[in-house]
């Protein structure tokens, strides 16, 4: 039987998004800056750096200018904002805002693809000293009683039923002195650690939306770069939060995305079909007739703001970026704040080395140096912007428009607006809900599920665990299908969840059946799920999507 390698490191990086190669690189800087040698590593689960990264996106370029004054000489950038828009929509037709509100005003910021802009803080990492791993995927957090001392990886060449094949590889155990979590949105170990320390006490409950996204090539000429459009209204009723954005970037490409909150109340809320039928729209199927579909993706969006963060740090543990919900859901951005974490974390890091103590008492200082940061400046004026969308668009809109007036206090709110997980929002099927309008799908604007999981690039063994841990199917067949109608087979966008149920006898009978492989890794399933009995764990390393572009 093979033996698991083993191997230490000072720092160690969990997921090569913004937030850990920021944090990298800030390492690297400092420790070159102060003639110490450093061991920094970045695992990344994904076959390539970047290739599972995905946002909208249009970047503020605060954190990247503290961090590396000079990237506007390689930085892949698509284009600087041109123009900023924003869209009332209704079934039929659009309604432009006479003015786009200062919170979503663009001037100054550039549209990006984050798997471009992953891949080059890759190589600005590397370049620094920092030693990237793809394909290592981090399994479980190692422990010394309260303390994190690193990281498993993840099996290779495990069978379905969990026996070793013939290339059976053991993940490595890294230990390290640090290990800073930047997995993205419900990230695997960072759900582990704030599980087993309670790290989110006294925070509100996070919430999340869903966003799926498509790039089309447009013809010559047609898209002007750096165009940013956002959104409202349909296709989504007035109880549930999100919007749509359409991004021009160079080339006649044009990025059309999204998002759906995860907190809607009707169970067969689809957030993949609501993306077809916000493609259907006069106003939007008008930008992508004749252009040609290139690629898809789809993930969640920690949308909970400041009071929805848990504590960022314990013993040997700092949490970063979306895994900590460093996000502003109200600027719909969220790469500076990831990079401006990371940063902060790797200096947090960089002292305590010097001290040669990593115990929570001197790892509190990040803590510090986030609420005396821009980073919380910000935060803090849009703390409770998504928390008001709980009583509907208008109320959240009103929220919104006195929030920043009152310094991001809100309507009728003394500091804090208190929220619910989207799950519990969840209305019971038993309340026959009317099934949310289907998109007409035509495969030139509106595509099956099945068709952009192909557009995603996603590849996994069969042969392997699922890496969908359902912790009791009873509950799927016999609870989930009576009370919710099974609304796994509505929220993932990559039509894993097949309920295979059929009533007999005043009860259910079959199975759920569960395609893996189809998985883009977007982590909805273990949010949505109103029983929370769904955990994402990390397949083999190198497989899930391979975002170009996105
Ligand atoms: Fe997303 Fe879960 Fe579906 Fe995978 S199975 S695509 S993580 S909802």
């Amino acid at each position: 039987m093979a033996q698991r390698d083993s191997l230490e490191v000072d720092v160690l990086f969990v997921g090569a998004g913004p937030a850990s190669l920021a944090g990298a690189i800030r390492l690297c800087q400092l420790a070159k800056e102060n003639n110490r040698e450093l061991s920094v590593m970045v695992i990344e689960k994904g076959a390539e750096i970047g290739s599972h990264g995905i946002s909208g996106a249009v970047m503020d370029p605060r954190a990247l200018d503290e961090l590396l004054p000079a990237w506007r000489q390689s930085a892949p950038i698509e284009s600087e904002v041109t123009r900023d828009a924003l869209w009332f929509l209704t079934a039929g037709a659009k309604i432009a805002a006479p003015i786009v509100p200062p919170m979503m005003n663009n001037g100054g910021k550039y549209v990006a693809s984050l798997q471009k802009i992953a891949k080059w803080l890759g190589e600005q990492a590397e370049d620094a000293g920092a030693d990237l791993f793809p394909s290592f995927p981090g399994q479980e957090l190692l422990w010394d009683g309260d303390c994190v001392i690193g990281v498993r990886i993840g099996d290779k060449g495990l069978d379905k039923n969990g026996n070793p094949k013939s290339n059976y590889e053991p993940g490595a155990d890294l230990f390290a002195k640090i290990t800073v979590l930047g997995e993205g949105p419900r990230g695997t170990l960072a759900k582990q650690a704030v599980a087993k320390l309670a790290l989110d006490a006294g925070a509100e409950p996070q919430v999340y939306a869903a966003g799926v996204k498509e790039i089309w090539q447009c013809a010559p000429g047609s898209v002007r770069a750096g165009s940013v459009i956002h959104t409202l209204g349909f296709p989504l009723d007035r109880q549930t939060f999100g919007g749509g954005f359409i991004y021009g970037m160079a080339a006649d490409i044009l990025d059309v995305g999204f998002v759906t909150g995860l907190d809607y109340r009707n169970p067969t809320t689809d957030p993949h079909n609501e993306f077809g039928r916000f493609k259907a729209h006069p106003a939007v199927a008008k930008m992508l007739e004749g252009a040609k579909l290139l690629r898809y993706g789809a993930k969640a969006i920690p949308e909970g703001g400041l009071f929805a963060m848990p504590r960022l740090y314990a013993s040997g543990l700092l949490l970063a970026g979306d895994s900590a919900g460093f996000l502003n859901g109200m600027r719909l951005k969220g790469i500076h704040l990831a990079m401006k974490s990371g940063m902060l974390a790797a200096e947090t890091a960089f002292e305590a080395l010097a001290a040669d103590s990593f115990a929570s008492d001197v790892l509190a200082s990040y803590e510090s140096k986030f609420k005396n940061s821009w980073a919380h400046t910000e935060l803090r004026s849009a703390r409770n912007f998504h928390q008001g969308f709980e009583r509907g668009m208008f109320a959240g809109l009103l929220n919104t428009g006195i929030g920043m007036i009152t310094g991001g206090r809100g309507f009728g709110v003394k500091d804090r607006l208190h929220g619910q997980a989207g799950f519990q929002r969840m209305q019971k099927a038993g309340f026959n809900p009317a099934r949310t309008p289907r998109a007409a799908v035509d495969n030139v604007i509106v595509f099956d599920k099945l068709t952009d999981v192909y557009n995603s690039g996603t590849m996994h063994e069969e042969d392997q665990p699922c890496h969908l841990k359902i912790a009791d199917l009873n509950i799927c067949r016999d609870r989930c299908s009576a009370e919710y109608g099974n609304p796994c087979r509505h929220f993932c966008p990559a039509q894993v969840y097949e309920p295979m149920f059929t009533q007999s006898n005043g009860g259910f009978e079959g199975r759920l059946q569960i395609n893996f492989t189809n998985c883009v890794h977007c982590k909805t399933c273990d949010i949505a799920d109103p029983y929370q009995i769904i955990t994402w764990v990390p397949p083999q390393g190198g497989e899930g999507p391979v975002y170009t572009g996105l």
